[in-house]
């Protein structure tokens, strides 16, 4: 069993932190909450008292953290970088949702310094995060894949080796797109067919078994009372926050604009999600732009 540095333990991290303790790895848990620590060590992590303490003495380090610029401050450009800190022989695991580009940088940044350093982002959500069922899209050489591959089996399913550095991160910007063409898409027709008279779960099953079938139709509802144990069923508190979405649409822009590839339902969504994000419903769950589209 390994010793693992696990840095950003939030909705996501903490739950995939735990699932670490739970595989028999030895954890030292760091973020900036002390109350996000404090539920992993409740489940059997170590309390580091620095990100710098996280990684002292790992064979592996899993970051989860919001954006690139939180990636790149910590291992690379910050005060007191902890690429000066890790052990030469680890394997860093970014498991956040970032801009390819920075991956790569960060990734070469490591690779001159004989650090390993792969991007890992996620798919599946909190639950998949609880349930250690995730999606994992990993950008990494066939041998920092083949060293990930029994860590990551301990949060996920489905771990795929996307490609090279950066590619995981091109994998999530294009899936999390598609999810936000399919959640407003979803949210659009609910609202239509309910101001029409229909019940939404019973709307809902139709379409589920019909050919406008989808992720957020099967398992994240966003219609209030439809399905249990999902945000739209609880205030949309928890889940994938409006910010991080409009953050990942950012992401699919730049790379857009970069590769000069149309992205015009893409765009559509970021819209629909700034709007909602200036009502000022940043902090709730992504399936929230229902709202969007009801009468107040
Ligand atoms: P979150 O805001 O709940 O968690 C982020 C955590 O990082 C917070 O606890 C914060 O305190 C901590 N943090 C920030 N800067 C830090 C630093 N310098 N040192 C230590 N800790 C620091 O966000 P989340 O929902 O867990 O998402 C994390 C990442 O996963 C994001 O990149 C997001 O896009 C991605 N993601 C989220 C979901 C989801 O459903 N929530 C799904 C897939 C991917």
């Amino acid at each position: 069993m390994a010793t693992i540095g696990f840095i950003g333990l939030g909705n996501m991290g903490g739950p995939m932190a735990i699932n670490l303790v739970k595989a028999g790895h030895s954890v030292q848990a760091f973020d900036l909450s002390a109350e996000a620590v404090s539920r992993v060590v409740s489940e059997g992590g170590v309390a580091a008292a620095s990100a710098k303490a996280a990684v002292t003495g790992a064979d592996f380090v899993v970051s989860m953290l919001p954006a690139g610029k939180h990636v790149q401050g910590l291992f690379v450009t910050g005060d007191d970088p902890l690429f000066d800190h890790v052990k030469d022989d680890v394997l860093i695991i970014d498991s956040s949702t970032i801009d390819a580009a920075t991956a790569q940088q960060v990734a070469s940044a490591a690779q001159a310094r004989g650090i390993g350093f792969i991007d890992a982002p996620v798919s599946g959500g909190v639950g998949g995060a609880k349930a250690g069922t995730l999606a994992f899209m990993v950008g990494a050489t066939d041998e920092q894949f083949a060293k990930a591959k029994p860590i990551l089996d301990s949060m996920g399913k489905n771990i795929f080796h996307a490609g090279a550095h950066g590619a995981g991160q091109v994998a999530k910007a294009c899936n999390n797109m598609l999810l936000a063409i399919l959640m407003t898409g979803t949210a659009e027709a609910l609202n239509m067919g309910v101001k029409n008279g229909l019940d939404p779960a019973v709307l809902s099953e139709i379409m589920k078994q019909s050919s406008g079938n989808n992720w957020a139709l099967q398992v994240y509802n966003p219609f209030p009372g439809v399905m249990e144990g999902v945000p739209s069923s609880n205030d949309y508190q928890g889940g994938f926050q409006v910010d991080l979405m409009f953050k990942d649409l950012g992401l699919a822009m730049e790379m857009s604009q970069q590769s000069a590839s149309p992205i015009p339902m893409g765009s559509q969504a970021r819209a629909l999600f700034n709007l909602h994000k200036v009502n000022g419903n940043g902090g709730l769950d992504f399936s929230s732009v229902l709202k969007l589209y009801q009468d107040q």
